[in-house]
C-alpha cells in the first residue's frame, strides 16, 4: 500500500500558491497547514497535460501502456546468461504482438506506421533498456538497414523473418579503430568476378567489428559495413562504405567458416544485450548480398551508383538510418521521465528534519534546494518530450512523402535528429543521476530501479553517434547555412562558404516561422523586456545562437586561405565555440517546439501550467549560461538576479503541482511498486498521517 502523503499537490489551484512566495528575495515559507493527505495529483489536469505529451501517436502510446506488464521491468540479480535469455524472451513477446510490423512498409509485410513504431520504441524506455536496445538493434538497425538499403527481392527474402524474430541479426558498422569516424572504416568487400562473389576481410586488427549488438550470441546474419572494391582492367577501384549481408553463425549458433565472433561479456550496463566482436577472414558471400540501393555491382564487376561522390553517397546512406538515432533519444527521454517520477514521488513521502513549529518532519520537496533539483528537470523533460514528438512527426512525414522534402528540409531533419539525440541522452544521464541522489540511500538500492537505469542509460550518450560528435555536426550544419553541398565540402570550403551567410540564414529561418511572429506580436513588456514574455524568450535564445555562430564563423575565416594542418589548427581551436553554437541552436529549437505545443494546448489550466514549465525551461538556460549572457551584455546583473528570483519562485510554485506534473508522464503504475515508495525499508509516513 502506498503511503502517499502529498505535501502540496491538492486538486485545488490554491495548493500551488500554498508554498509560493511572492517575494523573490525571501526564502519560501512552507505552509504546513495546507498539507493534504490525498497523495494524488489532479487527475483531470494531468490527463490534459498527458494529452500534449502523448502527441500525435497517443493511441499507440496508450496501446503500449496497456500491454506493459511488470515482467518488462529490468529483472534484478540474474546472471548475464539468464538476463540475456530474459531479454530475448521479452523480444519474442514483442514480435508475437506484431509490434515490429509497425516500422516496416506494407510492401515489406509491415503496417507502415513510422510514428507509431518510433513511439512504441520510446515507451520501452520507461521499463528495461536492455529490451529497448535489443529491439532497436534487431528491428531498427538490422531490419532498418535491409529495409532502407536493400532491393525489393532482398527485402522480401529477409524482412518477414526479421520481424518475427526467426532471424536475428546485427548492425556491424563500428570497428575497434573506427568509431566516430566510420567513413574511414577498414573492413573490405572485394568483388571476385570469376566467382560472382564478394570476399569480406578484416585486413588489420583495428578493422575488427566491435561492440556489436547481437554479435556475441544471438545474431545469425550481420548487416556489415565495408569498403567496396571492384577490380576493373586489373585496377582496384574503391567506392566507399557499403553494406552487405554476411551470415556469421549457422542455425546451431556456431561461427560460419572464416568468421570469428567473441563476446564482450559484462559491460557497464545493458546486461541483457549480447555485444561482441566480429572478424572476417576471406568470407565469401554472393553478389546479391550487397544492399544495392545506393551502389550496385553487375555480374561483370562494374560498379554504378545514383550518387557520384563517395562522401555524399555515404552520408545519404546514413541519412536513411536516422530512425535509430531518433529512437535512442526518445527512449532516453522516457527513462529520464521515469526517474523524475520516482524521485518526485519519493520527495513527497520522505521527511527529513523536524519543523521547528509543528515538530513534524519536513517532506523533501519543501526544501528549496530539492525543488531546484527536480523542477527545472521536469520542465526540461516536458520540453524534450515535445521536441521529440516534433522530430518523430517530421520523420514520419518524410517517410510517407519523401518528395515533399527538398534537400534543405531533409538536412534540417537529420541535423535535428542528431541534435536531439545528443541533447536528450545527456539530459537523461544527468537527470537519472540527480534523481538517484535526490532519493539518498534508498536511491542507491537496486530494488528502487534508479541505479539500474543509470547503468543502462549511460551508453546512450555514446552509441548511435557520440554526443560530442553529433553536437559538432549540428554546429557544422548551421555554419554551412543548411547548404545542400555542405556535406561534400572539405574543411576549407566549409569555412569559405560559411562566411557572411550564417547570421542571415539563422535569422531568416527563425523569423519566417509563424510561431516567431505570433510570439513577437504577443510581447507585452517591450520596454522592460520581461523575461517571462514568450517572444522575448525566443529573441533571447535566438540572439545567443546568432551571436555564437557569427563569431565562430569570423574565427574560422582565418582558415580561408589555408590548407591541411593549418586549416585544422584554426578549426580545432574554435571547436568549443562551435559546440557551444550547436547547443545554443538546440536550446532555441527545443524551446520553439515546446512553445508550439503549449500554444496548441486546448485545456486552459493545463496550458497555464505548461506555460510555467516553458518559462522555467528558459530560466534554467539563463541560470546555467548566466556567465555568457552577462559577458555579452545580453542581460544586466539586475536582470539575471531577477531571473534567479523568478526561477526560485517558479520552482516552488511548480513543486506545488509536482505530483500532477509527473503523473502526466503516464509511466505505468507498477513501476512505482518499489520498496522506497511502498514503505519497505525506508522512513515513509503511514498512509493518511495528519499534520
Ligand atoms: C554497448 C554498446 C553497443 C553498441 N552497439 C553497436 C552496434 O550494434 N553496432 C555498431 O556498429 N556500433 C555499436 N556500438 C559502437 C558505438 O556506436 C561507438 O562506440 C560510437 O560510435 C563511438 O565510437 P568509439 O567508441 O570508437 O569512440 P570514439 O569515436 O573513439 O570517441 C571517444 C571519445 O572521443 C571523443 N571524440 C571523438 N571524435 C572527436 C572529435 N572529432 N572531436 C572531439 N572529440 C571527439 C568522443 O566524444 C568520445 O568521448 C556500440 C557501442 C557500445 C558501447
Amino acid at each position: 500500500m502506498s503511503s502517499e502523503t502529498d505535501v502540496t499537490d491538492a486538486a485545488s489551484p490554491d495548493a500551488a500558491s500554498a508554498v509560493d512566495s511572492t517575494d523573490p528575495g525571501q526564502s519560501v515559507r512552507p505552509n504546513f497547514g495546507r498539507i493534504t493527505t490525498s497523495g494524488r495529483g489532479n487527475a483531470a489536469l494531468s490527463a490534459a497535460m498527458q494529452k500534449v505529451l502523448d502527441g500525435t501517436w497517443a493511441e499507440a502510446r496508450e496501446q503500449t501502456r496497456a500491454a506493459m506488464t511488470p515482467d518488462l521491468l529490468n529483472p534484478l540479480g540474474l546472471t548475464m546468461d539468464e538476463q540475456r535469455d530474459h531479454t530475448l524472451t521479452q523480444l519474442q513477446r514483442l514480435a508475437d504482438s506484431g509490434m515490429p510490423r509497425l516500422g516496416f512498409s506494407e510492401e515489406d509485410g509491415g503496417t507502415g506506421d513510422t510514428g507509431a513504431a518510433l513511439t512504441t520504441f520510446e515507451m520501452l524506455g520507461h521499463l528495461d533498456l536492455s529490451v529497448m536496445v535489443k529491439a532497436g538493434v534487431q528491428w531498427g538497425l538490422f531490419g532498418g538497414a535491409i529495409a532502407n538499403l536493400g532491393d525489393s527481392e532482398t527485402r522480401k527474402k529477409y524482412l518477414p523473418r526479421v520481424m518475427s524474430l526467426e532471424l536475428l541479426g546485427c548492425f556491424a558498422m563500428t570497428e575497434i579503430g573506427q568509431g566516430s569516424d566510420v567513413q574511414n572504416l577498414e573492413t573490405t568487400a572485394t568483388y571476385d568476378v570469376e566467382a560472382g562473389e564478394f570476399v569480406i576481410n578484416t585486413p588489420t586488427p583495428s578493422a575488427e567489428k566491435a561492440y556489436i549488438g547481437n554479435a556475441a550470441r544471438d545474431g545469425r546474419l550481420a548487416a556489415t559495413f565495408a569498403q567496396l572494391i571492384t577490380i576493373e582492367d586489373g585496377e582496384e577501384l574503391r567506392h566507399g562504405v557499403h553494406c552487405l549481408l554476411v551470415p556469421i553463425r549457422d542455425e546451431a549458433g556456431n561461427d560460419m567458416p572464416g568468421v570469428t565472433t567473441t563476446d564482450h561479456g559484462y559491460k557497464g550496463g545493458l546486461l541483457g544485450v549480447d555485444n561482441g566482436r566480429i572478424r572476417f577472414d576471406n568470407v565469401r558471400v554472393p553478389r546479391e548480398a550487397l544492399l544495392n540501393r545506393f551502389g550496385a555491382v553487375d555480374e561483370q564487376g562494374r560498379y554504378s551508383s545514383p550518387i557520384e561522390s563517395v562522401g555524399a553517397r555515404f552520408f545519404t546512406m546514413l541519412g536513411t538510418l536516422i530512425r535509430g538515432r531518433v529512437s535512442v533519444g526518445a527512449a532516453a527521454g522516457a527513462s529520464a521521465r521515469t526517474a523524475l517520477a520516482l524521485a518526485t514521488r519519493y520527495s513527497l513521502v520522505r521527511r527529513q528534519f523536524d519543523h521547528p513549529e509543528t515538530g513534524r518532519g519536513i517532506p523533501l520537496l519543501e526544501y528549496r534546494e530539492h525543488q531546484r533539483r527536480l523542477m527545472p528537470r521536469i520542465a526540461r523533460a516536458y520540453a524534450y518530450a515535445c521536441a521529440q514528438n516534433a522530430i518523430v512527426a517530421e520523420l514520419a512525414e518524410y517517410e510517407k512523402h519523401p518528395d515533399a522534402f527538398d534537400e534543405v528540409r531533409r538536412r534540417e531533419m537529420e541535423t535535428h535528429a542528431a541534435g536531439i539525440k545528443a541533447t536528450v541522452t545527456a539530459f537523461a544521464n544527468e537527470t537519472i543521476t540527480e534523481a538517484r541522489l535526490a532519493c539518498g540511500g534508498a536511491g542507491y538500492m537496486a530494488e528502487n530501479l534508479l541505479t539500474e537505469m543509470r547503468k543502462d542509460c549511460d551508453v546512450f550518450s555514446t552509441f548511435e553517434g557520440d554526443n560530442v560528435v553529433l553536437t559538432q555536426l549540428v554546429g557544422k550544419e548551421l555554419l554551412g547555412a543548411y547548404a545542400a553541398e555542405f556535406g561534400n565540402m572539405d574543411q576549407r570550403e566549409t569555412v569559405a562558404f560559411a562566411i557572411n551567410t550564417v547570421a542571415d540564414v539563422v535569422q531568416e529561418k527563425a523569423r519566417t516561422s509563424t510561431l516567431w511572429q505570433k510570439l513577437v506580436d504577443a510581447v507585452t513588456d517591450r520596454e522592460h523586456t520581461d523575461i517571462l514574455d514568450r517572444g522575448n524568450q525566443l529573441e533571447l535564445l535566438v540572439d545567443r545562437e546568432e551571436h555564437l555562430l557569427e563569431t565562430v564563423a569570423r574565427r574560422l575565416r582565418k582558415a580561408r586561405d589555408q590548407d591541411g594542418s593549418a586549416a585544422f589548427k584554426v578549426f580545432n581551436s574554435a571547436q568549443d565555440h562551435l559546440l557551444q553554437a550547436g547547443r545554443a541552436h538546440m536550446d532555441s529549437w527545443v524551446f520553439a517546439r515546446f512553445a508550439e505545443a503549449v500554444d496548441a494546448c486546448e485545456d486552459p489550466e493545463a496550458k497555464e501550467l505548461m506555460g510555467m514549465l516553458c518559462d522555467l525551461y528558459v530560466l534554467d538556460i539563463v541560470d546555467r549560461d548566466k556567465g555568457w549572457f552577462l559577458e555579452h551584455n545580453r542581460l544586466t546583473t539586475e536582470r539575471t538576479k531577477a531571473a534567479t528570483a523568478a526561477y526560485n519562485r517558479l520552482c516552488t510554485k511548480l513543486a506545488g503541482r509536482a505530483r500532477t506534473l509527473v503523473d502526466a508522464f503516464a509511466v505505468p503504475e507498477f513501476v512505482f511498486e518499489v520498496p522506497m515508495l511502498t514503505g519497505g525499508g525506508v522512513d515513509t509516513l503511514a498512509d493518511g498521517a495528519e499534520d
